[in-house]
């Protein structure tokens, strides 16, 4: 089956364009810069019922779209994927079971980041003020491979963990159209800073990604639609290369000169110096340390009281 992608034209409540693209049975409305953050793409699948994935805070510009929507369907919880949901506080709404208690409760998603003493409650109540975070104690679960019959178009969820312990793909078939959230090919590249998120786990989706049968890739933030492989190849190449990136600058800084983890975090491998925030030094160390546990396991580095030393 071939994807002819479509221009879609709205008009948001304050009549200002909402761009998109139209692809057989799914809308792509674009968010604010194609997306970025803290904004996302709003997708909406209709079969016989309507399915929104997720609900990024530009969902908050087109609210009767996404009142048509009979379900959500997360496709991984964080603070800009679930900042329509208040919009909808009737509607059934699923996440994957890795991250179902960050929407149950607001003490669960401060547990998600898992960031400093203090500085995860102070995110999940920046999530309530800046992303309308509204805890859905209803919310279901789902686990690998679920799959939703939406009427002439299913969903199925594919776990792809790492940036989330829950993160999942939501391929929506027969159009092999695949939902890929916040493996979302920026180059920014993955983001694994949470307590919740794992490396390895990351790695592993990465290279299973590749071969997923898929003939279009929508992605919640940067790059909205890729519709031919070799693009979408090309894109994933270049997101996978910035975790070996970092992985070589933190051994290189390590064989410069022996450190603890402290340094390394003030040295910064996440984010650029000039940008500050309160949780920063959290995710620094949180990724930091991920990779010096690969290290560990690899030998290229051995630990002396809490000195990193290039072996
Ligand atoms: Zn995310």
């Amino acid at each position: 089956m071939t994807l002819h992608p479509q221009p879609l034209q709205l008009f948001d409540t304050h009549g200002m364009p909402v761009h998109g693209l139209r692809l057989g049975c799914v809308d792509i409305h674009l968010g604010d810069k194609c997306g970025k953050f803290p904004d996302g793409n709003q997708v909406l699948v209709r079969g016989s019922a309507t399915a929104a994935f997720d609900t990024p805070m530009m969902s908050n510009r087109i609210p009767d779209v996404l009142a048509s929507a009979d379900m959500v369907i997360l496709g991984h919880v964080h603070e800009d994927h679930t900042a329509g949901l208040h919009l909808l506080p009737e509607t059934p709404v699923y996440a994957p079971e890795g991250d179902i208690n960050a929407l149950r409760s607001l003490e669960g998603l401060a547990r998600h980041y898992g960031y400093a003493d203090g500085i995860a409650h102070t995110m999940a109540a920046r999530a309530q003020t800046d992303f309308h975070y509204m805890p859905r104690p209803d919310a279901q679960s789902y686990a690998d491979q679920t799959t939703w019959d939406l009427g002439g178009v299913q969903v199925r969820a594919i776990h792809m963990p790492g940036h989330t312990a829950g993160h999942s793909v939501l391929m929506i078939e027969p159009l092999d159209i695949a939902f890929i959230g916040d493996i979302d090919l920026s180059s920014f590249g993955p983001y694994y800073g949470d307590a919740c998120s794992n490396l390895g786990d990351f790695r592993r989706s990465l290279a299973a990604i590749e071969s997923l049968p898929a003939q279009a890739w929508i992605t919640s933030h940067h790059k909205g639609v890729v519709t031919d492989r070799a693009s979408f190849l090309a894109l994933l190449s270049q997101f996978r290369g910035a975790i070996d990136r970092r992985h070589e600058a933190i051994l290189a800084a390590i064989r410069q000169r022996p450190s603890t983890l402290q340094e390394l975090v003030s040295a910064r491998f996440v984010y650029p110096v000039h940008f500050n925030d309160v949780f920063v030094p959290s995710v620094e160390s949180r990724v930091i340390s991920q990779h010096l546990e690969e290290m560990l396991a690899a030998q290229l580095v051995h630990q002396t009281d809490h000195v990193f030393h290039a072996s």
